[in-house]
């Protein structure tokens, strides 16, 4: 933790960058965000008041024609109204004449007009003209209800068209059919209220006036829709998922890129440890060999100590070989190479030990003649390393190393216990990285490159176990790896 603590504490000016970048990302995606919801929040409340407004007018159009079919009806009856026609002389056109058969007391019963688009001179009215002339006065009237008012050709004409235009109230479920037929046709969501009041708390459209008699709105009519922000976070999902999937792949990205970081700075760490140590461990034989080499080239010597120092350079090249062999074989470590085979791990344990002193090494076999597949010597080579570090790294007079074995649910598991110095917390992960030593640099009592352990934890995960270690019961470590069978 205070490894990675110290790393995090060398990038902490590329972290804060980073930071505020992803920071900075994130705040324009709200603000684009929001603003967009902003955005189909207005085009939503658009839309929804044109489609009122076309929804009202459509009913008011066929309420009008409901009343210029009546109209029709009224002045095609001819107990009703009389039509006539004459030419007039002057100008040569037809004026026609519709005047009521039971005119009222007062108020005008007559009225007479010409057609402009109608040429022919017809007197007295043919059934033809009169068909024109009552098509004209329909017309005529829709352009009057269109425009908003009521012409009073005759008394009873005018009478009879304003009540049916003003004193029915237009009905408004009719409005809220049109209203969702609108709807639908613009895409918008077809749920709402209508009321003669904004209702709070909802989106409220425009009113439209049900008072036909005057401009003032003396009565209105509202639709109000429950949640629109459904129906917008619906059209804007798209949108949002893609901005939320970029929002992801940054922080990946910035996770990413942090630990490949970590990892470099780890490595180049790594990389001076092993410089440092491969210094000392490379310059110490060199030096040697070249001043034996010399002594031998400059000095006459007896056969004794010439071959005392030839023994020295044997000797010399002997460690430079077993450095050069350890770092080879820990670079191939874990590979598949290695041929795979069933075998005892009792009797794999005993040929371990057998190369150490009898009496440091306490071993508990409690799992009989349990064969596993593997890949042998690499773990006899992985289980070696951990028993030469325990003794190697034994500071008392007296080293116990102890080896247990165990089946617990479907795993076997592997300890080794010592009553050495121990690991503290902080280095119980590191010391299985490559190259890595503790207390290196001023400890130069003990030997090794760091290699061993991170060569036990390869041969170990390629054999799909997984190896841990903890604080002794007693002092020392306890290494324990888990196989599963
Ligand atoms: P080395 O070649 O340095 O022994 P290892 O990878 O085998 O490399 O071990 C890494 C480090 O872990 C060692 O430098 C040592 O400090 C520590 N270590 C390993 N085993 C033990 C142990 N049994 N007791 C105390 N320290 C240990």
């Amino acid at each position: 933790m205070r490894y990675i603590c110290v790393m995090i504490r060398k990038i902490r000016w590329v972290i804060l960058l980073m930071s505020v970048c992803v920071a900075g990302i994130l705040a324009l995606q709200f603000h684009f965000a929001q603003s967009g919801f902003r955005i189909e929040r207005g085009l939503f409340g658009k839309q929804a008041n044109e489609a009122f407004a076309a929804a009202f007018d459509s009913v008011v159009n066929q309420r009008d024609e409901k009343i210029l079919d009546d109209f029709r009806k009224l002045i095609s009856d001819t107990s009703f109204v009389r039509i006539t026609s004459r030419i007039n002389r002057i100008y040569g056109t037809t004026v026609f004449t519709i005047a009521e058969v039971r005119p009222p007391f007062k108020g005008q019963s007559r009225l007479s007009m010409s057609i402009e688009t109608f040429s022919e001179q017809v007197e007295p009215i043919t059934p033809e003209a009169r068909q024109v002339f009552i098509g004209h006065l329909v017309n005529t009237a829709r352009n009057d209800l269109k425009n908003g008012y009521v012409f009073y050709y005759t008394q009873k004409l005018g009478d009879s068209l304003s009540k049916a235009k003003y004193d029915v109230p237009i009905d408004t479920s009719a409005i809220r059919k049109s209203y969702v037929r609108e709807l639908s046709r613009a895409g918008l969501p077809t749920r709402f209220n209508l009321s003669f009041r904004p209702i709070s708390e909802q989106f409220s459209t425009n009113p439209i006036n049900l008072s036909l008699k005057t401009n003032k709105p003396e009565k209105v009519l509202f639709a109000s829709f429950d949640d629109p922000g459904l129906y917008i976070f619906n059209r804007l999902k798209w949108v949002l998922a893609g901005s939320f999937l970029l929002f992801i792949v940054t922080v990946f990205c910035f996770g990413y890129t942090l630990k490949v970081l970590l990892s470099q700075q780890k490595l180049a760490a790594a990389k001076d440890d092993f410089i440092n140590n491969m210094t000392h461990e490379l310059h110490t034989p060199l030096a040697s060999l070249t001043v034996t080499a010399e002594s031998l080239k400059k000095f006459a010597h007896d056969d004794q100590s010439r071959d005392s120092y030839i023994d020295i350079i044997l000797h010399q090249t002997k460690r430079l070989g077993n450095l050069t062999s350890e770092i080879l074989e820990t670079a191939r470590s874990g590979s598949v190479a290695g041929p795979w085979r069933a075998f005892k791990v009792g009797n794999m344990v005993e040929s371990v030990i057998s190369h150490f002193p009898a009496s440091d090494i306490d071993f508990q076999d409690s799992i009989g003649d349990l064969t596993i597949t593997g890949n042998e010597n690499d773990l006899k080579r992985a289980l070696a390393n951990i028993v030469g570090n325990a003794i190697k790294y034994n500071d008392r007079p007296e080293a116990r190393i102890g080896i247990s074995l165990k089946v617990t649910t479907g795993n076997l598991m592997i300890g080794i216990s010592d009553n050495g110095p121990g690991i503290p917390d902080s280095e119980k992960i590191r010391i299985f990285d490559a190259f890595y030593r503790i207390g290196k640099g001023d400890r130069h009592d003990v030997k090794g490159y760091g290699l061993g352990l991170y060569f036990v934890r390869r041969v170990v995960a390629y054999h799909g176990g997984k190896i841990a270690v903890k604080d002794n019961s007693g002092p020392g470590a306890t290494f324990i790896l888990i196989f599963p069978l």
